[in-house]
């Protein structure tokens, strides 16, 4: 029996939260529930240039519109709160004395303009070892300010030993390699902590056993497990998942590509179940014969390190696209009609609800469900049943494409209509059917094609009398007058 895993997510509040966000607690969430432990959501806020304001609860509501909220957050605390770095700045200091007083970590007063001139210099003689020169290794203040390139507010750096070790065992990929790293900065001049070390030390007084990051911070990872063996701490296990990649398999990256944009999904009318089926699709590919469409129950009964593919999963929208349908015509009517309903408002398609438009929906979501695609599509292919009987545009193009009897036809619809007491869909077909197929002899496609018109507005609409049906038998003759009046 595996010992419970505590996961954890750390995302940053610098913008719009990234769809690699949601990817990495969907399987931060999945290994937790495997085993029965916790998954945390930290923010890592100590880059205090680079916040956006907003951007903390957008990932808070993104994660959880998916399904995919943490047990341990700031939002909902825990035993391990604050789980806000900028709220536990006081925590990493003490870390840092420890550090400096074992030998392991070393003040460095060197200004930004002398780096960047080291660093010059390192490129133009094009020498191999292009970190930190530790030109303040072993000096005091007094002795570092006689130099140039002095700065009054040191940063704290890592020593780097010689011998670091550059291997560790990843639990997707096995053996892994990493880069030699640079005397990192872990404490930096404002006072705050890196990442580097702000993860650590979290990351341990968390309680986290296994890290789930992306594979951008493989080179990253030596560094981390000198600070654990430096400080006595247990170091978690590692998973580095693969970076999704666009179709032309460059990186993700919200400037190139919308969909990097976790928002992005919502308000293009996907459904959270579909997302998050489609994330588990891309690191995880079925088997021959293994079902694609998986609920997360079923992908954490199944879950596996050993599975995860190493390659970067391709982003291929058409896939989520097929699986939001398969998702949506999965849905009861009222529940699809409810999200239409919540779609519209939450994305400005309604400003509020228009009277008798939830009941409207309801009855007409039916008539669109077998072809919808996304939320998104669902009002416009129904506008026609909210647009008023008199403000209903008649498409010229699909105007233009009917036959020269189409006034005829539709003159014949409407008198047969006019007698009809049943208005039923099947009653509506039935004399339709009767009156121009087989007493006037046509073709049905021209038959319908002109009440199509007039009753939608279009060349193409909803199954037709159903939509009859929906709109009543008052707004149905009103329309067919209209277009033979314009015709
Ligand atoms: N704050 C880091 C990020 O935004 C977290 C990396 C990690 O999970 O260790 O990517």
């Amino acid at each position: 029996m595996t010992t419970p895993a505590r996961t954890r997510v750390a995302p940053s509040p610098t913008g719009d939260p990234h769809v690699g966000t949601a990817y990495m607690a969907l399987f931060d969430k999945a290994w937790s529930r495997k085993t029965g432990g916790q998954f945390v959501l930290r923010i890592e806020d100590t880059d205090r240039n680079r916040l956006v304001e907003g951007s903390e609860q957008q990932i808070y509501d993104s994660l959880r519109w998916l399904g995919l909220d943490a047990d341990e957050s700031p939002e909902v605390g825990g035993p391990y709160a604050p789980y806000k770095q900028s709220e536990r700045v006081d925590s990493y200091r003490p870390f840092v004395e420890q550090l400096i007083e074992s030998g392991h970590a070393y003040y460095c007063w060197c200004s930004g303009e002398r780096l960047a001139q080291m660093r010059a210099e390192q490129q133009a003689s094009k020498q191999a070892d292009t970190g930190y020169d530790r030109l303040c290794l072993g000096m005091t203040r007094d002795e570092r300010a006689k130099l140039p390139g002095f700065s009054p507010t040191p940063v704290v750096r890592m020593l780097i030993p010689d011998d670091v070790p550059l291997s560790f065992h990843d639990l997707i990929r096995g053996e892994v390699k990493a880069p030699r790293p640079d005397d990192q900065v872990i404490l930096k001049a404002d006072g705050f902590p890196t990442y580097h070390l702000a993860v650590v030390v979290d990351d341990h007084l968390m309680k986290i056993t296994t890290v789930v990051r992306g594979e951008e911070w493989i080179s990253s990872t030596p560094k981390h497990l000198l600070l654990y063996s430096w400080l006595g701490w247990q170091a978690p296990l590692f998973a580095h998942m693969p970076l999704l990649r666009n179709t032309d398999k460059s990186k993700i990256s919200k400037r190139k590509n919308p969909a990097a944009r976790l928002m992005w999904f919502r308000e293009q009318g996907y459904l959270p179940e579909a997302l998050r089926n489609f994330l588990q699709l891309l690191a995880y590919p079925p088997a021959d014969g293994e079902q694609e469409v998986t609920s997360f129950d079923e992908f954490v009964e199944g879950f596996d390190w050993a599975k995860v593919s190493t390659v970067g999963p391709i982003f291929d929208v058409k896939k989520l696209d097929w699986l939001n349908g398969v998702y949506i015509r999965s849905l009861p009517t009222g529940e699809l009609a409810s999200r239409i309903v919540d779609y519209a408002l939450e994305s400005g398609q309604w400003s509020e609800i228009p009277e008798g438009g939830r009941e409207l929906v309801l009855a007409a979501t039916p008539l669109i469900s077998e072809r919808l695609v996304t939320l998104a599509e669902a009002l416009p292919k129904l506008q026609f049943l909210f647009t008023a009987d008199d403000q209903l545009v008649f498409n010229p193009v699909a105007v233009g494409k009917l036959k020269d009897n189409a006034a005829e036809v539709l003159t014949l619809a409407a008198q047969a209509l006019e007698q009809l007491d049943e208005w039923t869909t099947d009653a509506i077909h039935q004399k339709l059917q009767t009156v121009l197929v087989e007493d006037m002899g046509l073709k049905p496609k021209f038959a319908f094609a002109p009440v199509r018109v007039a009753i939608s507005g279009e060349q193409v609409s909803p199954p037709l009398f159903e939509s009859m049906e929906i709109l009543g038998k008052q707004s149905s003759l009103a329309r067919i007058a209209r277009l033979i009046a314009e015709l």
